[in-house]
C-alpha cells in the first residue's frame, strides 16, 4: 500500500492542518538551508498534532518535530519522511505571576505578552526566535537568564504510551543547554513559567537593552541558526573560534561571521555541506590549537 495513504485521508478531510508536499525546509528555518521534505506539515492545535502523530506512528511513518526551526540544519537532500513544526499551536493565558504557554507560541511574543501584562523574568528570551518548545527543549538562554530559572509546569505527548504527561518543574532535568527532552521523541504541548509583577516600563527598558545587544553584537542582517557551538565550560566558543583565526573563514556561500565568530551565516546560497565542511574545520582547528573537543548547539538531521 502507499505508505502515505491514511496521511492523505487525514489532511484531506481535516481542515486542522496546513500543509506541503514536497515543501522545501529551506523555506521553513532561520538559516534558509535544506531540501525538500515529503511532508511539511502545521497542526493548529494540541488535539490536532497528536493526531497527526498518531496516525504517523500506526503507519510506521518516519517524522520529526521541530517548533520555529531556528537551532537546526537541515540536510541539502531534505527529508524522506514528515517534518512537523509546532508554530501554530501558539495559545497564551495569564493568570496571576503564571504565563502559560503552548509549545509553538515564540518566545517573544511570549515576553511582550509577559511586558504587557506587567510581569517580569522573561526579558533574556526576548529576540530569541525560537519557540517556547524549542526553548524548554533545549533550556535556551541568554543575558544570565536560561529557561530553567522561570519554567515550573509542563505537559508533553508520549508517543510511545500514547498519552500526555504532566510535570513539575523538576521533572525537566534541565541542564546546561539539555532537558529531560534532549534525543528523545517526547513532545513537549505545553510550559507553564513562573514570573514575578514589576513595573512595565522598567521590563521594556530591560527588553529594549537585551535586543540592542543583539543587534549590536550579532549578525542578524544574514540568514543562521544562532550559535554553533555549545560553551565549553570555562571557554566562551566564539572567543576560541576567534583566536584560532578563524573569523570571515569561508566554505562556498557559508561564512564564520565576522561579526560574533560564533556564528556561521548562510551569505546566500550556503548548503549544508557547506556548513557541515566549515564545522568540522572548526572543531578541527580549535582542537589542534587548545585540545578541546567544542559540541554543536545546534540540531542536524
Ligand atoms: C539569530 C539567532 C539568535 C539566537 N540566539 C539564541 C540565544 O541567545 N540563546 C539560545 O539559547 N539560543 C539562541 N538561538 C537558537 C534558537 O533560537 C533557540 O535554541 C530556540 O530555543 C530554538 O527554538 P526553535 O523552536 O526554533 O527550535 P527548533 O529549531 O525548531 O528545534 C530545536 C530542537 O528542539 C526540538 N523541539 C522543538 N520543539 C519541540 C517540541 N514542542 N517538543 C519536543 N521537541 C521540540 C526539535 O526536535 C529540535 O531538536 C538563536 C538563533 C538565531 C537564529
Amino acid at each position: 500500500m502507499y505508505k502515505y495513504k491514511l496521511l492523505d485521508e487525514l489532511l484531506g478531510k481535516d481542515g486542522r492542518y496546513s500543509f506541503k508536499r514536497d515543501g522545501l525546509l529551506s523555506e521553513c528555518c532561520t538559516f534558509k538551508i535544506g531540501g525538500a521534505a515529503d511532508y511539511i506539515i502545521y497542526p493548529n492545535s494540541a488535539d490536532a498534532l497528536i493526531k497527526l502523530i498518531t496516525v504517523l506512528c500506526d503507519n510506521e511513518i518516519r517524522h520529526t518535530v521541530f517548533g520555529n526551526g531556528s537551532n537546526v540544519l537541515f540536510p541539502d537532500d531534505g527529508y524522506r519522511g514528515v517534518v512537523v513544526f509546532t508554530r501554530y499551536l501558539n495559545d497564551i493565558v495569564i493568570k496571576n505571576d503564571l504565563l502559560c504557554v503552548h509549545s509553538g507560541t515564540l518566545l517573544t511574543l511570549a515576553a511582550v505578552s509577559a511586558f504587557k501584562a506587567g510581569l517580569k523574568g522573561i526579558e533574556f528570551a526576548y529576540g530569541i526566535p525560537g519557540s517556547c518548545g524549542g526553548a524548554v527543549y533545549m533550556n535556551a538562554g541568554a543575558f544570565g537568564g536560561q529557561m530553567s530559572d522561570i519554567v515550573i509546569a509542563g505537559s508533553y505527548y508520549d508517543p510511545a504510551e500514547r498519552k500526555i504527561v504532566e510535570i513539575n518543574d523538576k521533572d525537566h532535568h534541565f541542564g546546561y543547554r539539555r532537558s529531560l527532552f534532549t534525543g528523545t521523541d517526547l513532545i513537549i504541548i505545553t510550559s507553564s513559567f513562573k514570573l514575578q509583577q514589576d513595573d512595565p516600563a522598567s521590563i521594556k527598558e530591560r527588553m529594549d537593552i537585551n535586543m540592542r545587544h543583539r543587534v549590536k553584537n550579532q549578525p542578524l542582517e544574514y540568514p543562521s541558526a544562532g550559535s554553533i557551538f555549545k560553551r565549553y565550560p570555562g571557554y566562551y566558543t566564539s572567543k576560541l573560534i576567534e583566536e584560532a583565526g578563524l573569523k570571515g573563514k569561508q566554505i562556498g556561500r557559508a561564512q564564520v561571521s565576522t561579526k560574533h565568530a560564533g556564528f556561521i551565516v548562510n551569505l546566500g546560497g550556503a548548503t549544508a555541506s557547506d556548513v557541515l565542511c566549515l564545522i568540522n574545520i572548526i572543531k578541527e582547528t580549535v582542537y589542534k590549537k587548545y585540545s578541546i573537543n567544542i559540541e554543536c548547539e545546534i540540531k542536524l538531521i
